[in-house]
């Protein structure tokens, strides 16, 4: 253990369905990879290359509670399935990529979309919209070997009882071993890293008080709460 001038930061993590905490490394996000929330966000589309963002590790949170945050008046859910890595590296390929996930889980991508809208027009980086504290609720991870490799499924939530996004993981445009595979080319990924795998479409705004039910077959629901 080395000596720190400071007490270490705790490492960031997501409870899994076992008990034992998944520790979280990086946390990579793709932006545009549902065709109907592309339309819906002022996209093309049809397919180009993917563009990734990062939320930070400790942005995670699995408390059911999600803080109204600071300095924004149009805060979204956007909710996604989360793809968790117990291995990584770089290059790998696209027939080798599910064999580095250890599991998957329910998440929201809660953005500043006011922020956000600014930082677009502007050309400036999207960290104030995405990347603040307590901004990626999150389900437990349930591990490959209970619920197989998520391909199919309904994926939606609810606020307030009101399905507000819904749709099919096989929308996705690009598939979960293409993310992995591309990520790989640009980064040295590593046990730890997750990726959030993009939003259907229908993301709108919440207030304090509402309730939002994220759902993935498979993966059950994650009720959390805006205070
Ligand atoms: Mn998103």
């Amino acid at each position: 253990m080395a000596d720190f001038v400071i007490p270490a930061p705790a490492t960031p993590s997501i409870p899994t369905s076992g008990g034992a905490a998944f520790p979280v490394r990086r946390v990579y996000c793709i932006g545009r990879n549902y065709a109907a929330h592309t339309v819906e966000m002022g996209g093309d589309p049809n397919r180009e290359a993917p563009f990734f963002f990062q939320k930070n590790p400790n942005n995670l949170d699995a408390s059911g509670e999600f803080p109204y945050p600071p300095q924004s008046s149009d805060v979204h859910h956007e909710v996604e399935l989360v793809v968790a890595l117990k291995s990584g590296g770089t290059n790998i390929s696209v027939d080798d990529a599910l064999n580095h996930v250890w599991g998957y889980a329910v998440s929201l991508d809660m953005t500043r979309r006011d922020l956000q809208g600014e930082a677009k027009k502007a050309g400036r980086p999207w960290e104030i919209g995405k990347a603040f504290e307590r901004s990626g609720p999150v389900g437990p991870l349930k591990p490959v070997s209970e619920v197989g490799h998520l391909t199919e499924g309904r994926i939606e939530v609810k606020v307030n009882g009101v399905v507000r996004q819904e749709g099919d993981l096989n929308q996705m445009i690009w598939k979960v071993p293409e993310m992995i595979a591309y990520l790989s080319d640009y980064f040295e990924l590593q046990a730890g890293d997750v990726i959030m795998s993009g939003t259907p479409s229908g993301v709108g705004a919440i207030q304090r008080g509402d309730t939002m039910d994220a759902m993935i077959d498979g993966l059950g629901v994650l009720s959390v709460k805006v205070v």
